[in-house]
């Protein structure tokens, strides 16, 4: 059993983590800004496993905060989930972007230095693979400059990561590279939960079908892949968790920097998101296509075989499960955690 450090731990993906971490008996101490959650989320996640955790609400960019979280808890690792994630956002203030990416994960590196904790797991993207590589994904792939913003913080930050463990070797970093993160915990009780207008396909795809938003717009359908819409390789977001688990344990015992791709290695494109939605939920979508979105590539998705063989970790929902399970957490909370 250890005690974590889950920065940007009342999110969407980190409070699943949470779930996973403290049932598998681990301590947790979440440290989150809510610049874009709530604390709700966390509040679920305790009822939910019927174990507590510590919320500190707190900024990475602020030493203070950092050190003081440190100093009130003895932290074994830390899984650094906190950042700023929208694409077209970062296009329209970078800087912005850097701050809080790139700067938060170097005041929070620093801050795990003074505080003699080497153990981290650090929340990647499929984006840093860049425009060129052929799909499947593989972590040994050269990284390529991703097209965006957004995109381009992780790419740095992964380097500085890397870099660091090869100048200290007490180090002992997980990147992990996800793929496209879907559904909710079985529950219902906890989701993704978007600020304003959703950018991500399957927050809009629930707020359409459950009659917040009109349509659908599918961008693109035109492109050379198996029906013309873009195809992705989207992941259950509790295998996602269990994968951070499985990543933190092995990081406590092990030491340098590694990267792990985390999807199912699956492709599936746009329509057929929309249409098993509907066959699984037995609910009719309204979609319309429309022009290609900037930006998008037709089609990536993951080798996992390193995640498999070294984590000892493998996806268990399949594409009906994370459809069901979105759906399911959408209709039990149509405004999300708002009341
Ligand atoms: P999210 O926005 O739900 O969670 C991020 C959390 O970090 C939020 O709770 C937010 O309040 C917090 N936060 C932001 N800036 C902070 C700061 N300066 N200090 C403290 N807390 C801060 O996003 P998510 O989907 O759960 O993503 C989690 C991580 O995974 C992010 O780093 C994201 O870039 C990465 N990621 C997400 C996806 C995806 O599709 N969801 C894909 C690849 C990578
Ligand atoms: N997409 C779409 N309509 C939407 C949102 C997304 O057709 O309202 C498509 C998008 O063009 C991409 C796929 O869904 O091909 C996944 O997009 P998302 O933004 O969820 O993730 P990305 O792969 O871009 O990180």
């Amino acid at each position: 059993m250890a005690k974590i450090l889950v920065t940007g731990g009342a999110g969407y993906i980190g409070s699943h983590t949470c779930v996973e971490l403290l049932e598998a008996g681990h301590d947790v101490v979440v440290l989150d800004n809510l610049s874009n959650s709530s604390e709700e989320s966390l509040k679920r996640v305790q009822a939910l496993t019927g174990k507590s955790l510590k919320f500190i609400q707190g900024d990475i960019r602020q030493q203070q905060d950092l050190d003081q979280a440190f100093a009130s808890h003895q932290i074994d690792a830390v899984i650094h989930f906190a950042g700023l994630k929208a694409v077209g956002e970062s296009q329209q203030i970078p800087l912005t972007y850097f701050d809080n990416n790139i700067a938060g994960s170097i005041q929070l590196v620093q801050a795990m230095e003074r505080a003699n904790v080497f153990n981290l797991v650090f929340s990647s993207s499929a984006t840093v693979y860049g425009e060129k590589n052929p799909s499947p994904y593989q972590e040994d792939m050269t990284l390529g400059m991703p097209n965006n913003n957004y995109g381009y913080t992780k790419l740095v930050i992964e380097q500085m990561l890397e870099k660091t463990s090869i100048a200290d070797d007490r180090w002992s970093i997980a990147l992990l590279r996800y793929f496209n993160p879907v559904g909710a915990h079985k529950s219902g009780c906890i989701g993704e939960d978007p600020l304003g207008i959703p950018n991500n396909l399957m927050p809009y795809l629930t707020q359409v079908a459950v009659g917040q938003r009109e349509k659908l717009s599918i961008f693109g359908n035109d492109y050379p892949t198996q029906d013309g819409t873009c195809e992705r390789d989207f992941i259950h977001v509790v295998d996602l968790a269990e994968a951070h688990v499985l990543a933190v344990e092995n990081r406590l015992t092990n030491t340098g920097c590694r990267a792990w791709n985390i999807g199912t290695g699956q492709p599936i494109s746009v329509l057929q998101i929309k249409n098993t939605f509907e066959k699984v939920n037995d609910i009719v979508v309204r979609a319309e296509f429309s022009d290609r979105r900037a930006g998008d590539l037709p089609s990536f998705y993951a080798n996992n075989a390193r995640a498999v063989a070294e984590l000892g970790w493998t996806p268990k929902h399949n594409l009906e499960d994370m459809l069901a399970d979105s759906w399911n957490w959408q209709k039990q909370n149509p405004t999300g955690y708002k009341a």
